[in-house]
């Protein structure tokens, strides 16, 4: 049997008859860029979020450049996140000319260590960035109290985790502004780059907005430079579509993890992900972590199942960052996570054959090696 570790297809075919019009609709009137249809999708978003606000942007990597950009954050400044990211949360930090101070992350939910941030702030520190990584939210109660104690920000880097709840609430309605991407892997994906920044702020919003468009609120008149952050119409419209099946598609995910889960749980050699009791984990990825990692993600594309590394190399060791002079040893549970961590396929409209077919190879793995080292 064959698994690919991501198949849009069938959530294409679920909208395609209803979606297609729309986008002839719009190619029709040859209106491609913001306009009415972003509009629509940005009140669509922050309704779904509980938001007085949401801006539709060109990308979640724009989303966060622009969030950071909005709260003045530049030469000089400090901005603390993880080192095991997406490259993005870290980058557009350095883009604005500030600092990211890395934060270690904890082991079983691979988010940032809260019980760390404190000593990791200076005077030059401005936000602290979260990550909520995998689709499952930090623990925002915590950052929110740290942030509020010592005057800073909080950007949550949503990206990977529309849908997903803390206490209840939606993210992206947990800090001062938050981050989402509609790259096509994510939960919510649109047909390229697209991403959305959400706060309940209305002088953040209107900041958000002007730099969106090269910092203009009259066309032509620029109070301060921003970027081209705009989102084009053709992808609010399929945004638009899918975001009705959001919620069902996350439970479809939600589901596979938990077979997973149990189809692992006689399994000591596989450690699956944990999802806190005040968190709705959306598994926008599913990731196990085993030793032998790389022998088993061998094993399992040799047996046509896709997997994947997220993230092979923590940031603080990237070379584009040696500046900053750190080194292996500085963040050791990233570091582990980096050389443990596998991501499985856990698309909505996995079959529970494929998730058993999957678990077996896996679980064939790791007892056949269990005899190896024992022999
Ligand atoms: C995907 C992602 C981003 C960037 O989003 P793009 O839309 O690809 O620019 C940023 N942060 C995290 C954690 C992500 O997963």
């Amino acid at each position: 049997m064959k698994v690919p570790l991501l198949d849009l297809k069938p959530q294409f075919s679920q909208i395609k008859e209803k979606l297609l019009p729309k986008l002839i609709t719009q190619m029709e009137q040859q209106a491609f860029i913001l306009g009415p249809a972003v509009e629509k999708m940005e009140k669509e978003l922050a309704d779904y979020l509980g938001t007085k606000y949401a801006l539709g942007v060109s990308s979640g990597t724009d989303a966060l450049l622009i969030a950071l950009m909005a709260l003045g954050i530049g030469d000089g400044d400090e901005v603390i996140t993880s080192p095991y990211t997406f490259f993005a949360t870290a980058g557009c930090i350095h883009r604005t000319g500030a600092t990211p101070v890395f934060v270690d992350i904890e082991p079983d939910t691979y988010n940032i260590d809260v019980s760390k941030i404190e000593a990791a702030i200076t005077p030059k520190t401005k936000a602290i960035m979260p990550v909520h990584l995998f689709g499952q939210s930090t623990d925002m109660n915590e950052i929110n109290a740290i942030a509020r104690k010592h005057g800073l920000s909080v950007i949550e880097d949503a990206c990977q985790a529309i849908s997903s709840q803390y206490e209840g609430k939606m993210v992206g309605n947990l800090g001062t502004v938050a981050c989402f991407s509609f790259f096509p892997s994510k939960n919510l994906g649109c047909f390229g780059d697209g991403g959305l920044v959400s706060t309940n702020d209305e002088k953040l919003f209107n900041k958000l907005k002007c730099i969106r468009v090269h910092g203009t609120e009259a066309q032509y008149y620029h109070k301060t430079v921003g970027i081209n952050g705009r989102l084009d119409a053709l992808q609010a419209i399929v945004v638009s579509e899918k975001l009705p099946y959001l919620e069902s598609w996350s439970e479809g995910r939600r589901k596979n993890a938990a077979r997973y889960n149990s189809l692992f749980s006689g399994n000591k050699n596989v450690v699956i992900p944990v999802q806190r009791p005040d968190r709705k984990h959306i598994y926008n990825q599913y990731v196990i972590s085993v030793d032998n990692r790389d022998e088993l993600k061998a094993f399992l594309t040799s047996n046509e199942i896709g997997c994947a590394v997220y993230y092979p190399l923590p940031l603080h060791l990237q070379e584009c960052f040696s500046n900053l002079g750190k080194k292996a040893g500085d963040f050791p549970v990233s570091e582990r996570a980096s050389k443990t961590t596998l991501a499985l396929p856990v698309y909505p409209e996995l079959s529970p054959e494929a998730i058993d077919f999957v678990a077996a190879k896996i679980n064939e793995f790791t007892s056949r090696k269990l005899e190896k080292s024992a022999s």
